[in-house]
Order: structure tokens, then sequence, then C-alpha cells
């Protein structure tokens, strides 16, 4: 069998791990250990040469193990076979979502540069675009909903600074609506302010919908960021980030990633390799699971409005844009409730097998307020113009039966006791 037949799920049991080194191990053990010894002095020597760059690696040299923050096999495996699910050249592993995102942007960007963002951002990522890059002169540029490539283009125009544009920072689908931006337009814009000396980089942040659903390095992306700790862990027993892309920007994102010291630890990057063997499983009913879940929302007499990406119609652009770039509609679903906060609230704290908490992609169903909890940090202003409202529920779709989760939404939404006639 040839190695390029097989499809990643197929090989993340065994993919880049050798048991002769492990005493035969038929699993990867825990390198839990910060040093490793090197045979010879002379060994040391070269390891460390090529760690610095002091020489070129040789065609078929591997850095050898030198320090934990350096490299581990642990991190190692791990990052190659994250590599196979988005066809990445190298992928640095962090030790949380948020580690890998503050670390590309400054990484690639610099004081007096320019960054075109998408609207809603995770609220951690649009605090450090809004609070701290700004703090080191970065110029910022956030793009909503809805604004055509010919709109973008303009506001970058009118920053006075278009020669600047080192990045755009994609989120999609977008926190916590499902609002979708087409990758491969923004690609087109990032090329048009390309010049010789400097590309303008395409970084998407792909926590929704991958490793499976999406893949932007596909649709014209340079760089796609993970919060690990969602589908990719996908138990809710760990924080963890990925960064992945080309070879000669990711020397760039470990080089840093070494220096800040913001690596995954080896227990957490073992713990990912074993999510890692059951990703297609657990995603594949995930979503299977949200669109029968979908089907009942939809109907449902208390429930205004259902935004999910299997909902879009056929023939509108975000249609369009959804079916280039997506495999399946995800297992994220929010919906507005008829009513208010108090109604979202009597909803959320009678619900008894999903449970009420932030985060998403996990084994088990989640539901949360995002006006009041994971977006409670967001201008009301851009909240009311992203429907981030105070009927806002969303809700992460887990491995459960369908039928229990279904059950459960009916009974809490059965003691939503609401005037429902007046606005649906
Ligand atoms: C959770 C999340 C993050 C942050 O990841 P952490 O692992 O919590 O640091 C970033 N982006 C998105 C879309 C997320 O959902």
């Amino acid at each position: 069998m040839k190695k390029h037949d097989l499809n990643p799920e197929s090989l993340m049991m065994t993919y880049g791990y050798k048991p002769e080194l492990s005493e035969g191990a038929i699993k990867c053990p825990i390198f839990q250990t910060s040093t490793f010894v090197f045979k010879t002095a002379e060994e040391g020597k070269t390891f460390f040469e090529l760690a610095y760059g002091l020489r070129e690696k040789s065609p078929k040299e591997e850095l050898g193990l030198i320090y934990s923050r350096i490299n581990n096999p642990n991190l190692e495996i791990l990052e190659n076979r994250l590599c196979l699910w988005d066809k990445a050249e190298d992928c640095a592993v962090f030790e949380s979502g948020m580690s890998a995102i503050s670390t590309v942007l400054l990484e690639f960007l610099t004081p007096g540069d320019v960054l075109v963002y998408s609207n809603p951002l995770y609220g951690g990522t649009d605090h450090f675009i809004k609070h701290f890059l700004t703090k080191i002169g970065v110029h910022t540029v956030g793009v909503m909903p809805g604004q055509s490539v010919d709109e973008v283009i303009k506001m970058i125009e009118d920053s006075g600074k278009a020669d600047r544009l080192a990045m755009i920072y994609l989120e999609t689908p977008a926190n916590p609506t499902n609002t979708i931006v087409d990758i491969e337009k923004y690609s087109l814009i990032a090329k048009k302010y390309s010049t010789e000396q400097r590309k303008t980089l395409l970084a998407v942040d792909n926590t929704y919908m991958g490793p499976l659903w999406q893949h932007p390095l596909q649709c014209g992306a340079d760089l796609v960021l993970y919060s690990a700790t969602k589908y990719i862990g996908g138990h809710s027993d760990l924080i963890a980030g990925a960064v992945l892309g080309n070879a000669e920007l990711m020397v760039r994102v470990k080089t840093l990633r070494t220096f800040l010291g913001n690596m995954i630890s080896p227990h957490t990057a073992w713990l990912l390799l074993r999510s890692l063997e059951t990703l297609k499983v657990r995603m594949d009913q995930q979503t299977q699971n949200a669109q029968v879940i979908v089907d009942f929302l939809n109907n449902h007499p208390k429930i205004k409005k259902v935004y999910y990406l299997g909902l879009l119609k056929e023939g509108t652009e975000t249609y369009e844009t959804y079916k280039k770039q997506c495999s399946a509609p995800g297992a994220m679903v929010s919906f507005d409730i008829i009513g208010g906060e108090k109604e979202a609230f009597m909803f959320l704290n009678n619900l008894q097998l999903i449970k009420l908490a932030v985060s998403l992609g996990s084994t088990e169903s989640l539901a949360e307020h995002p006006k009041t909890m994971t977006h409670a940090g967001v201008e009301e202003q851009q909240r009311q113009q992203m429907n981030i409202t105070d009927q806002l529920v969303r809700i992460s779709i887990g491995v459960e039966h369908s039928k229990d989760l279904i059950l459960d939404l009916e009974q809490a939404l059965e003691k939503v006791n609401i005037a429902v006639t007046m606005e649906r």
C-alpha cells in the first residue's frame, strides 16, 4: 500500500511513531522528560547547529532531540498527524488556542503594519487585537459580516497604509452565529496587496469546522489556526492549540514558540494523540446529530430563528461559499428563542442532559448564552449588528443519542412560559 492512498483517519493510530524506538510499545509512550541525552558531544554540537540555523539541513537529516521546549517526540508525532488532515507541510502545537493565535500575530506583524480582520471573532482574539496589537502600533481594520470585497478594498485604501497590509485574519464560520466568509475571495485581496519583498498573509481560525469539514489551506490561506481544546481534543479535558502552514512560515512560528516557551506539554500532546484516533467518528456523529436537532428546533413554536449552515438557502451567495469550502454543516447550532434574556435563561436552567457551559466541539453537548457569556466583552452596537441579542442561545452538539438530546431540548422549552403568539 502506498502511503498517499490512505485517508487521515486510517493513519491516526500509527503515523510517525516507530515502536522499535520504544521497546515495541504499540502506543506512543509519554515522553515526560525535560532534556535528552546526547550520544557524544559531537552529536550535541550537530543538533544545535541545526536548531539555531547555523548550517543547512542535509537532505534526510531530522532535528535531533535536544530539550522539550525545542522538541519532544509526543509533540512531533502530534504535529505530523495534524498535518495529514489539512495537507500542510508543517505544524506547531501550543499550550492553548490563544497562544497559537497570539504567537502568529506577534511573529508576522510589526508596529506600523495593517491587520484586516473579520467580525465577529472569538472573544479572546478580539481582545488581543483591539487591546494589545493597537497598543504596540498595529493599525487594525475590522470587516463586518456581509461587507463586499469592494468595500473591504476601500477600507484598506482609506487606511492610507495599504502598502503596510501584512495580514488578513479570518474566522469562518464565525462564532456564535455561523456567519460565513469566502476564504478564496480574501486570498485574492491578500495577493493584490502582496509585493516582491513582502507577502500579505491570510490566516484562518478553523476551530469551528476543522480539521474535518473545512480546509482553508486548500482555499488559498497561508496559515490555519486551531483551538485544539475544541473538536481536536474533543473531550473537554484539555487546553491546546495548533498552527499549520508551509515550511518557510512554520520555521518562524516555531522559532518564536521556542523563545516564548508556549509549547504544549508532552502529556497534553499524548492526550491529543489519543483524541485524534476518534476525530473522524466523533465529528461525523456530531454533525449527523446536529442536523436532526436543527430539524426539531426549526419547527418549534418557541423558536424564532435557527442559525445553521445546513439551513442556508440555495442560490444565495453564502450558500455558494458554504458549498465551495465546507464538506458538512458542522455541529454548532444557534437560535433565537422567543422572548429575551429571561426566557433564554429559563431554557438553559432547565436543560438536564445538555450541560450549561462555554466551549464547544466536545463529546458532550453544551449550551450557553453568548451575549452574557462568551461575547460579554463585545461592544453592544457591534453585538446588535451581529445578531448577538438577549434571545440568542448557542449549542454545541455532542455524540449522545439524538433522540435523548431532542427530549432534553423539548422538556426545557416546555418549561419556558412565554406569550408565544406575539412575535412569531
Ligand atoms: C476556544 C477558541 C479559541 C481559543 O482557544 P483556547 O484553546 O481556549 O485558548 C480561539 N478561537 C476559537 C474560534 C475558539 O472557539
